[in-house]
């Protein structure tokens, strides 16, 4: 049976058996510091396999993103067009950011969450030093592109492959061989997309079991409320804001667009991280939706970067939970600027695990709230920055396809087809036209004729 199922269903099945092994792992009491399963299970295979697979996603990132965007700017072929969709998107991302926010801010305060309750700091928050502001603008351009790839600089990366991607505009035809080069490669990069996705059952399940064994769900209980509205606000935000916003302004099938971001966002939800997903979320929207690269290659990265409605949420909720406790209250002026810090701070939160949470220090200090009051939340917020990152790269997704359905960027085709790109899967074979073309490649062309003409000198 586990043979003839798809990768998704296999990935939904990885995800839930992960999950019911992780709690029971955690309740049985199996996981007790010290113990076999804590050493040898938990801490021990699931990790090095979870480990494997999240380095596996991430090695592909900086290569994808700095391949594919200079691609996709040579698609494009069109500086002003490239302005142009660069400000849409970067306005679309914005807007709906700060719905998100609204919407966090609305059910919080409708249910009052934090009221009245009295609770104990016991993990006291040392706030890790958000990054100023300012230095994620005026890092954009990197001093060093090589140190910024090796540190994984998304924003710096974006700007280097744009203007490669200009100047090979300029130079024009004679770069022609160039681009069908880097074309290439960006195929080969894809395909080994393809070839981790295929382990991802294996990955996810891992992370999960993981996860849940150390987390387990008690924690969520004592703070439900919390938990409770946070969760209830990114379920609004992602299927009925996003996707009113999505069908208005696309007129795409909405079941379509869900279905196939499920494998996305359960990727996004085991590695708890935008960037991580990166190749997942480039490959679906391209292949398995049909949106053009040349806009697909800048969106997604910059998306995973900037453009986190999940994330600003649980800053929203955060903010109303804990200026509820401490007593503290917030009349519209604070709201209106819990409202554009949390747009800027979810600008300045790189897609990586927890990072967030350490972003939030910037909306508290801002509108006067106890910086400590983040570590009552410290707990349960490795949990909720999984869901928080499904709904982070569900965004970036869902911008991307009316971007490029506005542009006339997307292949319809593609995306009404249930199983477009979803057959792509390595079974160890060249097939037979690459195989044809790869012998005659090397047969004829490296060691056949010019492999003789070298011999003959
Ligand atoms: N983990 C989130 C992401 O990668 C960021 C955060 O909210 O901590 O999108």
């Amino acid at each position: 049976m586990w043979k003839n199922m798809g990768l998704t269903g296999k990935i939904i099945v990885a995800m839930v058996l992960g999950i019911i092994l992780g709690l029971f792992i955690n309740y049985s009491g199996l996981n007790t510091e010290g113990s076999f399963v804590n050493n040898y299970v938990t801490n021990g295979f699931l990790a090095i396999v979870g480990k494997l697979f999240v380095n596996s996603l991430k090695m592909l990132v900086v290569p994808l993103v700095l391949i594919s965007l200079i691609c996709g700017v040579c698609g494009i072929g069109d500086i002003r067009l490239l302005g142009r969709i660069g400000t849409k998107t970067f306005f679309i991302y914005m807007v709906t950011t700060a719905l998100a926010i609204a919407t966090a801010i609305g059910l919080g305060v409708l249910f009052g969450i934090g009221k009245g309750m009295n609770i104990e700091t016991e993990a006291a928050f040392e706030s890790e030093k958000a990054p100023p502001l300012l230095d994620v603008f005026s890092n954009i351009i990197p001093s060093n592109p090589i140190s910024a790839m090796a540190n994984g600089d998304m924003l710096s990366i974006i700007f280097f492959a744009v203007l490669i991607g200009i100047s090979i505009l300029m130079v024009g035809k004679p770069a022609k061989g160039l681009v069908q080069s880097l074309e290439l490669i960006n195929e080969v990069i894809l395909k080994m997309v393809t070839i981790i996705m295929n382990l991802a059952p294996y990955g996810v399940f891992a992370l999960l079991t993981k996860a849940m064994a150390e987390l387990g769900l008690d924690l969520i209980w004592s703070l439900l409320g919390y938990v409770a509205v946070l969760i209830g606000s990114l379920a609004f935000h992602f299927f009925v804001t996003m996707m009113i916003v999505f069908k208005l302004s696309s007129g795409l099938s909405v079941r379509t667009f869900l279905a196939k971001m499920r494998e996305v966002q359960i990727f996004a939800f085991s590695t708890s991280s935008s960037n991580a997903t990166i190749p997942i979320t480039l490959r679906t929207v391209t292949k398995r939706m049909g949106v053009n690269n040349s806009v697909a290659s800048f969106t997604i990265p910059f998306g995973a970067t900037i453009n986190m409605d999940g994330t600003a949420i649980m800053q929203g909720t955060a903010t109303i939970f804990i200026a509820n406790i401490y007593g503290i209250d917030l009349g519209v002026t604070e709201y209106l600027t819990v409202i554009l810090m949390s747009v800027l701070a979810s600008v300045g939160t790189a897609g990586v695990p927890g990072v967030g949470l350490i972003m939030l220090s910037m909306v508290f200090a801002q509108v006067g709230l106890p910086i400590e009051g983040i570590g009552l939340i410290l707990g349960v917020d490795r949990i909720l920055d999984m869901l928080r990152t499904a709904v982070n790269v569900g965004g970036d997704a869902a911008v991307t396809a009316i971007v490029a359905k506005s542009e006339g960027k997307m292949d319809l085709a593609i995306y009404n087809d249930p199983d477009a790109g979803s057959k792509d899967v390595f079974d160890g074979h060249i097939d037979e036209n690459s195989e044809r073309e790869f012998s005659e490649v090397f047969s004829d062309g490296i060691m056949g004729s010019e492999y003789d003409d070298v011999k003959r000198g």
